[in-house]
């Protein structure tokens, strides 16, 4: 046996350590080989995981998206100004994550959570991992409890259950934010949280919906997370991953949370920018083939807790931009098929003054049926087929000039619903006033008024029943059947519709 020599070992040995911390600091670093676009390319970090955060010189954090042989691809979460091409980067080992807890109540913060409002840092419970997979179906109950967003229209034809993902479609400037907006300032006293996740937009659109927020005192149950159409692609794609984990935080914790997603068709633009500059393959529109993930995994996300998981809810309202009314293009088709029905807002009826501009016979809920309160689910039943008994004569009634008294009648009795359906906005209502105001004109209380009175009427009329009824008001939200209040429902019109016409 050969004798083992002291020094020989130990020269063996150093040189292992000597390699060691090479091959650590091959894996632990690297060094920027281009950067531009909101995306970094880089060599070395040979160990560096798809999806964990690395750190540059100034302090700029980045998220690997793509692993490719001799390199990574960076999206770089913040300004790529202060990086240089050479320098070196570290491993973090952290997957990117967001404060989450209480305390975001009433902020404005970015994708990474930092504050924009300018109220000092934001007060936090625990980082949340930004992408976490959904609940399984085990997790899950199935949708039953109401979410009324205060839109006669939508509460009463397009209802909403808590835990439900509805879609809310349409061209630019057909008042799909306000649709949001309108339904955040409606979840007042109603222990909802609400995350408002703003994409794309300018920031003094996002300001105008902040300070009308403020102004209506829902910011006290609200979070605002925005990235604006100035920043960089990364945060665009990023806000509404970190606006849910905001959300998961609230609906572990058996709360109910509703979050608007405005708007999806610009997360996937900036998802679109991303890829193209990583070089990944551009498919249908130039899309990459994952842009349907990027939807699902988001959207799956909202559910509704089973009582063992303590029966919280996210309700998900992603918005889409449509071209030309274009329901069918990819990105459209692609989150339809995810959600569980849409809103679709029609310019021509928004420029003609049906406001919210709701197409009926497009916009369907498939799941918040079960949980519409019973006399509501009444009341709508009669309101959805008169309207589309009166959509089908309308169509043709343009061309005949006289017409038998039963297509009149139903013609003027779908203008006045039409009439009635329509809502100013910042003026949300109580499921109860919802349902006494369809019921006045579904029944036929209205017939004898001209259209144009029916704003003045019914404004009346909402007073009244706040003032006088405000038992039937709290009855119908509190799930009677239209049977058990449809007698003093019938007294409360009767008696203001008497004083209405007394005083003219
Ligand atoms: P964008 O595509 O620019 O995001 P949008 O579809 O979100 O637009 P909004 O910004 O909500 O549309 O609304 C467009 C305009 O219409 C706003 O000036 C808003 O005040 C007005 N508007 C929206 N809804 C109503 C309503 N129910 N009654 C009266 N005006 C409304
Ligand atoms: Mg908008």
């Amino acid at each position: 046996m050969e004798k083992i020599r002291v020094d020989e070992v130990s020269k063996i040995i150093s040189d292992r350590i000597k390699n060691f911390d090479q091959q650590v600091e091959l894996e632990e670093t690297g060094t920027v080989l281009s950067v531009g676009d909101g995306i970094a390319r880089i060599y070395g970090l040979d160990k560096v995981m798809a999806g964990e955060l690395i750190e540059f010189k100034n302090g700029v954090r980045g998220v690997v998206l793509n692993l490719e042989e001799d390199n990574v691809g960076v999206a770089v979460l913040g300004a790529v100004s202060g990086i240089q091409e050479g320098e070196t980067v570290k491993r973090t080992r952290e997957i990117n994550s967001v404060p989450v807890g209480p305390g975001l109540v009433g902020r404005v913060v970015d994708a990474l959570g930092k504050p924009l409002d300018g109220q000092g840092p934001v007060q936090f419970e625990e980082m949340g991992v930004v992408e976490v997979k959904a609940p399984g179906i085990i997790a899950r109950k199935s949708v039953h409890e109401p979410l009324q967003t205060g839109l006669k229209a939508i509460d009463a034809m397009v209802p909403i259950g808590r835990g439900q993902r509805e879609l809310i479609i349409g061209d630019r400037q057909t008042g799909k934010t306000a649709v949001c907006v309108d339904t955040i300032l409606n979840q007042k006293g109603k222990d909802v949280i609400c995350v408002y996740v703003a994409i794309g937009q300018k920031a003094s659109t996002v300001a105008q919906v902040v300070n009308r927020l403020k102004r209506e005192g829902a910011m006290d149950y609200t979070i605002v997370v925005a990235a604006s159409a100035l920043d960089p692609a990364p945060m665009q794609f990023l806000a509404p991953y970190s606006g849910c984990r905001m959300a998961e935080y609230f609906r572990d914790k058996g709360k109910h949370v509703v979050i608007f997603y405005d708007d999806l068709s610009k997360q996937a633009a900036a998802y679109r920018e991303l890829s193209l500059l990583l070089r990944r393959p551009p498919g249908r529109e130039a899309y990459p083939g994952d842009v349907f993930y990027l939807h699902s995994r988001l959207l799956e996300r909202a559910c509704k807790l089973n009582d063992q998981l303590g029966a919280g809810s996210i309700t998900a309202f992603p918005v889409i931009e449509t071209q030309a009314g274009d329901i069918s293009a990819y990105i459209p088709t692609n989150v339809i098929s995810i959600t569980d029905g849409q809103i679709f807002l029609e310019a021509d009826l928004f420029h003609s003054g049906v406001r919210p501009a709701i197409n009926a016979g497009l916009s369907v809920s498939r799941v918040g049926g079960s949980a519409q309160v019973p006399a509501m689910k009444s009341v709508a039943g009669s309101l959805r087929l008169d309207l589309a008994q009166y959509r089908e004569l309308a169509a043709f009634a343009q061309f005949g000039s006289d017409l038998d008294a039963t297509t009149q009648k139903t013609l003027a009795r779908g203008a006045r619903l039409t009439e009635l359906l329509k809502q100013t906005q910042y003026a949300p209502m109580e499921v109860g006033v919802e349902v006494a105001v369809i019921y006045a004109g579904t029944q036929g209380f209205l017939d004898k008024y001209e259209l144009k009175q029916l704003k003045a009427w019914e404004t009346g009329f909402i007073s009244h029943l706040r003032a006088n009824h405000k038992g039937l008001i709290d009855k119908i939200e509190n799930r009677a059947k239209l049977g058990e209040v449809e007698e003093e429902l019938k007294a409360a019109i009767n008696s203001y519709d008497k004083g209405y016409q007394a005083h003219g």
